[in-house]
């Protein structure tokens, strides 16, 4: 059990600079990801936290313990890997057991742990098995069995389901969340895959470049992105964006797409410049009384709903809608908007002006 903070913390190799100045809470027993795409620095900052790498800059504590320096055999967390190294000349049990036999626990001791472990996995028919023959799954088992049976304060896990095909993947993922509520271990988990990382996590921490893009609940990550990449990395098809010139007035609440005007409830109070209009496209409906036309590009069948490519004035945008909706390539059709659910950004910085992240950010009116 255990809450992690990480402040300020920031890694160069040499002259490149892998994590920029990252801060953020784990709290205790939370599943918490870490999410971005290959190189964003995810698994240099789990390794830090790990104490397998030292940072160059920026403290670590772990339950209010300042560990930064500490190697890390000193910081009591269970670090599993994507490929399960298991013994190959053991069978399950000993597999499991290696830990606290290594550490000098009493035999006795040892065999009510591994069962008491076995049991909370699913696996105890199999302890005299040899590692070799068994399933991804069985594997996958073992390898946690052997991290939970020294009861470390936090579970650390890089991209643990990355080599499994997508259905096996979706199976494990489910046993891993429901293990982890099970024992409510703090679980610090590497992906570069957003649906995982919704799916499964409390927290997600969203890295792009070595840098925290944003850090919140999946729903609020997912709702209110605090920046265009965050809003382009989650969601599929991600948000569409609406690039914009806006030159209004302090108390103008409305964006001026083409010739049509939305209205956008205390968003842009005196914002101008090169803004863009944020929307998901389950947001966008095809309205026949708007006078904001698209013209249909294409239209994707996905059983209840469609994804309906439209070419705006304003760019491309695709539209989630029932698959009932009659959409015909190549004619126009109106789109509107819910006010409610659009993000404004700031093409200068790529920065939401207004999210329920940062409301109030924005008052240069
Ligand atoms: P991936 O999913 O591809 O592993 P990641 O987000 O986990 O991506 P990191 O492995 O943390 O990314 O790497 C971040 C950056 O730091 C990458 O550009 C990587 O090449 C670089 N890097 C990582 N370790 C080292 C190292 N030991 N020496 C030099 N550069 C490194």
């Amino acid at each position: 059990m255990a809450q992690i903070k990480i402040e300020n913390l920031r890694k160069d190799f040499g002259s490149f600079n892998a994590v920029k100045s990252s801060t953020f809470t784990i709290e205790d027993g939370e599943f918490f990801m870490l999410l971005g795409p290959s190189g964003c620095g995810k698994t240099t900052t789990l390794r830090m936290m790990a104490g397998l790498e030292l940072p160059t800059s920026g403290s670590i504590y772990i339950d209010g313990e300042e560990v930064s320096q500490k190697p890390a055999s000193q910081r009591d967390i269970a670090f599993v890997f994507q490929m399960f190294a298991l013994y190959p000349h053991m069978n399950v049990g000993k597999n499991i057991s290696y830990p606290l036999i290594s550490q000098g626990m009493p035999k006795a001791a040892v065999k009510k742990k591994v069962a008491e472990v076995a049991e909370i996995l699913g696996i105890a028919d199999i302890l005299n098995r040899p590692v070799g023959g068994l399933s991804g799954g069985d594997r996958q088992r073992v390898a946690l069995g052997r991290a939970i049976v020294r009861e470390p304060k936090a579970f650390f896990m890089d991209e643990p389901l990355g080599a499994l095909d997508a259905e096996f993947r979706e199976h494990m993922a489910q046993e891993l969340r429901a293990l982890h509520d099970r024992m409510g271990a703090t679980t610090v988990y590497v992906t570069h895959d957003q649906l995982e990382a919704m799916q499964m996590g409390d927290k997600i921490v969203v890295m792009n470049h070595g840098v925290v893009e944003q850090f919140g609940v999946p729903q609020e990550i997912y709702d209110w992105p605090a920046t265009k990449f965050v809003a382009n990395f989650l969601g599929s098809p991600p948000m569409n964006f609406l690039d914009f010139h806006a030159m209004v007035g302090k108390g103008t609440d409305s964006v001026t797409l083409g010739e049509t005007a939305f209205a956008i409830p205390s968003l842009l109070k005196g914002a101008n410049g090169d803004l863009c209009l944020g929307v998901r496209p389950e947001h966008v409906t095809l309205d026949d009384a708007s006078t904001y036309k698209g013209r249909v590009v294409a239209a994707e069948y996905l059983g209840t709903t469609q994804i309906v490519t439209l070419d705006t004035p304003n760019g491309r945008v695709k539209a989630r809608v029932a698959s009932s909706d009659k959409v015909t390539s190549d004619t126009q059709v109106g789109l509107s908007f819910d006010a409610r659910t659009v993000t404004i950004f700031d093409n200068d910085n790529g920065r939401a002006l207004v999210s329920k992240a940062n409301e109030g950010v924005l008052n240069n009116g």
